[in-house]
Parts: C-alpha cells; structure tokens; sequence
C-alpha cells in the first residue's frame, strides 16, 4: 500500500503507514489531498539533501571564485602602477632627449667621445677633453644622433602600449569577474532555501499524515464505543493502544524535523562565515563590497536574483557573463519547479521560506 513516492519522505511518519493495523484502508489513496500530493512529488526533485548538496557546492565554487579574484585584482594592480610609471617617464625621456639633441645640433662636442659640451661640463669635466678638438656635427651626424637618442623612447611608447593594452584586457576580465560573487551569493541562498523549504515541507506533510492517521483511529474507537458486541471491547483497546503509539511517533518526528531544521540552521551560520573569509581575500575589498547574508530566496524572483549567472566558480570569458550558467541555472530551475508545483489546493501549510521575502541584494561598488 505504500506508494514509491512515499519514499522521497525522510520522516518517520512513513513507518505509520507500514504497520499491520486492523484496517487496511486505513489511508485511502484516492483522498483528493493525496492525489495533489503525489501530482506534487511527481514535480519535485529538490529534497533536503541535494539542496545542502548544492550550497556545499556552491559555497566551494566561492573559495575557487575569490581565490582567482584577489589574484586577477592583483595583477591589475601591478599592470597599472608598470603603466603610470611608463606614462610619467615617457614624456621626461623625450624632454631629455630634446635637450641632448639641441645641445647637439646647435652646439660643440668633443671629437673624441662625441660627448656634448653641455654633457662633458655638467659631468665636472673639461671641454673638449685633453688632446681633443671641438667639433660642430654635421647634417649626417645629426641624423645618426636623433635615430641613436630615439630608440630607447620607441622601447618605452612601446611598452606603454603593451602595458596599456594587457591591463585593458584585464580590466574588462575583471568587470566579468566582479560580477560572479553576488550571482554565488545568491545561487546559494537559492539552495539553502531550497534545503529549508524541503525540510518545512517534509514535517509539514509528516504532520497532515499525523493528524489524519489519528483522525482515522478516533473514529475507530467511536465507532468501537458504539458497538455493543464482546468482541468490540478488544477491538477499542487496539484502537487505544495504536492511537497512543500514533501519537509518540508524532512526537518523536516532530523533535526530529525541529533537529532536522536547527542543524541546517547551523549549516547556514557556517557557510556566511566561511563565504565571508573568502570575500575579504587579497584586495577584493578594494573593488568590490559584499555582506554575506541568508535572505530566503522566492521562486517570483528573477533569474538574477537567484543566482542563475553563477559559473560555478569560473570567471567567465569577455562577453559570456550576461548569460546564465547551465548548472547554475539547473538548480534555479529546480528550485523553482518545486515551489510552484505546490498543489494550490494542498491543505499542507504552506512553508514560510517560499513566501516572498523581501530581498536584500549585495552591494556592489
Ligand atoms: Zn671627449
């Protein structure tokens, strides 16, 4: 009598219906609630474990994510001191080297080191150097000078360029990648919700299957109190005795989804604590401000706001990050298949965690 889909419960209330008990039908399948219960389990493939699975994972996509991060952040800010630096030194190279090359064309120079006049005095030394003659370049000489003087300014203009174009290309890896933390951060509360809203779900219809076990029972011990006949007597007494049993087991899965509850509770601390450690690595800080928080995520949000462009801790390619992600979006799929495919005439209360919250996003600057 216990249907596949029962197996997908984790509580205990299941063992209730697998007991020999005096009457059979004591569950009708054909209840309407049951029939909305199992169009919903039918849907639903995000249980308690594979949402815990799926923030794990997540939370360790993080560590890789920011680990890449701080590194890429510091290789921007190298290349962009190497450019400043090359930026102010490039125009006091071609100044100096002006300077030289007048001296030169307008002045005398030694005719044995081909050393300036201006260049040999302001070394402390004589002019033209002993045994030497003065010299006047001509227009041949002039031209060698010049090419000779501009070279290491090509070298430089050179490296400025490079300099220039490696940190653009890193600039724009960056923008990509400054946008994965807030897509990790929500894809994990999307999961950790999904965790929460499984576990509500399961003690919720562990509940409902409680109650109407006990239903059933009491009105076997009415209907047992109304017979007349001997036999009845023994009847009344199982029906007492499987009503209390009924009840402690009641009582036990209810500590045990409260456990159940307060350890992914536990969980969750854990993960904003470790999430925040990974946040705050190398110079992130510089570039990006996130407060890691646990706002219960709802299937009305959109895409984005569930995490859906988290590459799983890769920095995506130029261009690639305004998509979402297939696993990312799996789990957001997943996550919202589940909630929407709550039966709307289902008597189970409906979890909290599903219920709009009112979404609180990550800074970003
Ligand atoms: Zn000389």
């Amino acid at each position: 009598m216990v249907a596949p889909l029962h197996s997908l419960y984790l509580c205990g209330c299941l063992l209730a219906f697998g007991t020999a008990s005096p009457s059979q039908d004591l569950l009708d399948p054909a209840k309407p609630a049951k029939k909305a219960e199992a169009a919903w389990a039918a849907f639903s493939t995000y249980s308690a474990a594979s949402g815990r699975r799926d923030a794990a994972s997540v939370v360790s996509a993080m560590d890789r994510l920011t680990a890449s991060l701080a590194d890429l952040i510091d290789q921007v800010e190298k290349l962009s001191e190497r450019r400043s630096r090359l930026a102010k030194e490039l125009p006091e190279a071609i100044e100096h080297m002006e300077e030289i090359l007048d001296d030169y064309k307008s002045g005398l120079f030694c005719s044995g080191c081909d050393r300036t006049r201006t260049e040999i005095l302001a070394r402390g030394e004589k002019f033209p150097h002993p045994g030497q003659h003065e010299v006047r370049p001509t227009a041949a000489q002039i031209e060698a000078k010049e090419k000779e003087l501009l070279r290491p300014i090509q070298g430089m203009r050179r490296d400025l360029a490079q300099a220039t174009k490696d940190l653009q290309v890193r600039e724009d890896r960056l923008k990509e990648a400054l946008e994965q933390p807030p897509q990790g951060l929500y894809l994990w509360q999307t999961a950790a919700t999904a965790e929460q809203s499984a576990l509500l779900r399961e003690d919720a219809r562990c509940k409902q299957r409680a109650e109407t076990e006990l239903r059933r029972i009491r009105s076997e011990i009415s209907r047992a109190q109304m017979d007349k006949r001997p036999e009845a007597e023994a009847d009344l007494k199982l029906w007492r005795t499987l009503e209390a049993q009924s009840q402690a087991r009641n009582n036990l899965d209810q500590a045990k989804a409260q456990q159940s509850l307060a350890e992914a509770a536990r969980l969750r601390t854990e993960q904003m604590k470790t999430l925040q450690t990974y946040l705050d690595r190398g110079k992130i800080h510089l570039r990006l401000s996130l407060e890691v928080k646990f706002v219960t995520a709802s299937p009305a949000m959109h895409d984005k706001d569930l995490g859906a462009y988290f590459q799983m801790g890769a920095i995506p390619e130029v261009g690639k990050g305004s998509e979402p992600y297939p696993a990312a979006m799996a789990m957001v799929q997943k996550f919202r298949r589940d909630a929407l495919a709550l039966p709307a005439e289902s008597t189970n209360p409906k979890p909290q965690a599903s219920q709009t919250p009112s979404q609180k996003k990550p800074r970003t600057h």
